[in-house]
């Protein structure tokens, strides 16, 4: 076999381990965007997509459970993941610590599935610098009045958190062209069509189409 013959096959078999796994879903979004009913319901509605909990050091909402929402841990345990190489990114958000497990996200993707993460800017940005996949995803209210307005209906956070919050946002909206959405939360039913449109043409991707290697194995 000539060199080009043998040097192609190798990149078949490259590809086809590649094929096999699933892709990493990255979404941003300043507090009040609306991300968490976005994601829950993309989650529902894809059973493909598995999302990846986070280590936080901040403390539980009322309505928030242990290894549902957060794993919750404290500051010393959370310096200790870092030390051992536990996070695939990690970043210290309105005070807190927040990180992603990569056990977990290496894990689902290399058997296939799709993660999802809801990580803030920092922690995107150092995924995208290190991994070199994976498909971002800014969420956004068409304003900062209106994040503002949905922080404070939500009231899960005292008053001199939502200033944190609010002026994160701010820094945060700057950071938009980082990713490759941008998902614009108007009206709930829109956005949602949007997310689950860039869901749904990821894997629409000529080069990340499976079937059609299954397809040219029957050929053979
Ligand atoms: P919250 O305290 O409202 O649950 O989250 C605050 C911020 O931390 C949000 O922007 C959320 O996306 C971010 N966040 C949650 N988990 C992680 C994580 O594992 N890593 C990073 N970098 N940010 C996270």
């Amino acid at each position: 076999a000539s060199l080009t013959e043998s040097a192609s096959r190798c990149r078949t078999l490259y590809d086809r381990k590649r094929f096999r796994q699933g892709k990493l879903f990255v979404v941003s979004a300043p507090s009040g965007a609306g991300k968490t009913t976005l994601c829950s319901k993309l989650l529902e509605n894809n059973k493909a997509l598995r999302y990846s909990i986070s280590y936080t050091t901040r403390k539980p909402r009322f309505d928030e459970a242990h290894a549902a929402d957060y794993f919750f841990v404290d500051v010393p345990e959370f310096r200790r993941m870092i030390d051992e190489g536990e996070f695939i990114e990690w970043a210290e958000v309105h005070g807190n610590y927040y990180g992603t497990s990569r056990r977990t996200v290496e894990g689902i993707i290399d058997e296939g599935g799709d993660v999802l993460l809801d990580i803030d800017p920092q922690g995107a940005r150092q995924l995208k610098a290190t991994l070199g996949y994976g498909v971002y995803i800014f969420i956004t209210a068409p304003s900062i009045k209106e994040l503002e307005k949905r922080l404070r209906n939500r009231r899960t956070e005292p008053e001199d958190v939502m200033r944190l919050r609010l002026d994160n946002a701010r820094k945060e909206l700057r950071l938009f062209s980082e990713y490759d959405y941008i998902i614009m939360n108007r009206d709930f039913e829109e956005a949602y069509k949007h997310l689950e449109s860039v869901y749904i043409a990821e894997h629409l991707r000529t080069k990340d189409v499976r079937d059609i290697y299954e397809l040219m194995e029957e050929e053979e």
